[in-house]
């Protein structure tokens, strides 16, 4: 009985001894499982904040560090390499972590023929074909392609470990190959979005820099232009002023002498000088717009118009011209380019008057909370509007001197001035009915 007892009590601690430790395996399994799942999930986390990281990298070199930093990370591994094919630059290694040590052959590392379409691969040391990142003296070593949509191999990320690392670090297990190419997926979407970004910015980037050196050469010939004006005008003055008064003298004291044909001759020369003469001081006129200092003062543009009317006195009356005049804005400005601006308009607006219609002209104006405004309108020849920006330029005329005296300048010298004001000048006009120029300044201009 005893003996029973005791052979009975040794199979039911046996028996006991199994269930337990069968209890402990599966426990053990439990907490395995828990912990692989613990680690999937943190995984899956980090692969959530890296994606949206990612998206918010300002630049390409930020971002391959970004995701190098991951890599090791969201891997539990030492060392990895982001590497990139460029099809001008070849291999070039846009970031890497833990492999400082192989700068001179990580960028030699890549083959084509390591890659396998856009599948991820696990290297185990003495695999042929991959002699290359073994050499790095790792003992395993995952690499997975980047491709773009059409799956072409742009690059790579890599990630290894060396032998006595094994014992720290888990070994690369084929469980992690999928959620490894997942990232290297997400990690080639958005180098190519950065990419694209990149060369976006590097054309922007280079147009703007042709924009400016245009504007510079822009600027700098239309200073070299404006001291020609400046300068032949100038100069041109006093010869002129010589020949208009010999010429002067030669018509009134020989004329009598002259025939005909010599009195012709004579009125040629005559209107010739005068038209030359009207040219200079338009021309110095012009180039002086931008070069003297200009101080801005109060000025009511009723005074203005006074002073213009005061000055076109003789045009007025010889055309029989009317001037009508409306409300008027006070403002800070140039008072002479605003009395210079004033007057090439009205004088243009009498000038270009229908035969056998007195020129009526109306001048008003206005202001809003942020610029003045001011109108002149005719009932002249009208302008059609495929003109709109020539009248503005330079020594552009739409009729012949015979027809209507001028030289070009005038319209230029009111769109200089309105533009050194911050302000524009256009018009709105119906051939054959009237034209309407506008002026539009900045109210409380602080400088010019
Ligand atoms: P200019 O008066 O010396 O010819 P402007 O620069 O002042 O030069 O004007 C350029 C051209 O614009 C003029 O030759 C004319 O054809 C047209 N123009 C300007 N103002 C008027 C207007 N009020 N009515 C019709 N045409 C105009």
């Amino acid at each position: 009985m005893k003996k029973l007892q005791y052979e009975e009590l040794e199979e039911m601690t046996r028996d006991l001894q199994a269930r337990v430790e069968k209890g402990i395996t599966v426990e053990q399994d439990l907490i395995n499982t828990q912990n692989e799942l613990d680690a999937e999930l943190n995984r899956f986390r980090l692969m959530q904040k890296y994606s949206s990281e990612a998206l918010k990298a300002p630049d390409l070199a930020s971002f391959c560090e970004l995701t190098v930093e991951y890599f090791v990370e969201i891997f539990n591994l030492p060392r990895a390499l982001f590497l990139e094919l460029d099809e001008e630059a070849g291999q070039v290694v846009l970031a890497q972590f833990g492999l400082a040590e192989y700068e001179d052959q990580l960028a030699r590392i890549f083959d084509k023929s390591i890659v396998d379409g856009n599948k991820s691969k696990i290297i185990r040391k003495g695999e042929t074909g991959y002699e290359a990142i073994l050499k790095l003296g790792l003992e395993e070593a995952i690499i997975c392609p980047i491709c773009d949509q059409e799956e072409n191999c742009k690059g790579l990320v890599l990630a290894g470990l060396k032998k006595k690392e094994i014992v720290f670090y888990d070994s690369i297990e084929e469980k992690i190959a999928d959620s490894f190419a997942l990232m290297t997926q997400k990690a080639g979407d958005h180098l190519q979005i950065l990419r694209v970004n990149e060369r976006l910015k590097k054309g922007i980037a280079h147009a703007t820099k042709e924009l400016e050196e245009q504007a510079e050469e822009l600027k700098r010939s239309n200073q070299d232009l404006e001291q020609f004006a400046y300068v032949t005008s100038h100069d041109l003055k006093a010869p002129l002023r010589n020949i208009a008064s010999f010429v002067q003298l030669l018509n009134r004291k020989y004329q009598d002498q002259f025939d005909e044909e010599a009195r012709e001759y004579m009125q040629f020369v005559l209107g010739g000088v005068h038209r030359l003469n009207n040219l200079i001081k338009d021309l110095l006129q012009y180039s002086r717009v931008n070069r003297l200092d200009a101080g801005l003062e109060h000025v009511d543009l009723h005074d203005v118009v006074e002073v213009v009317k005061h000055n076109l006195a003789d045009m007025i009356k010889h055309q029989s011209a009317e001037i009508q005049i409306g409300r008027l804005p006070l403002f800070r400005a140039n008072y002479s380019q605003m009395v210079q601006l004033m007057q090439n308009i009205v004088s243009n607006a009498i000038k270009f008057n229908r035969a056998g219609v007195a020129p009526l002209i109306r001048i008003e104006g206005g202001e809003n909370a942020r610029e003045i405004y001011f109108s002149v309108s005719d009932n002249g020849i009208g302008i059609d509007a495929r003109h709109k920006e020539a009248i503005f330029s330079i020594f552009q005329r739409l009729h012949s001197a015979d027809e209507y005296e001028g030289t070009g300048i005038g319209l230029s010298i009111c769109k200089r001035i309105a533009e050194r004001h911050k302000g524009k000048i256009w018009f709105e006009s119906t051939p054959g009915e009237g034209s309407t120029f506008f002026v539009q300044i900045p109210r409380n201009l602080k400088r010019i």
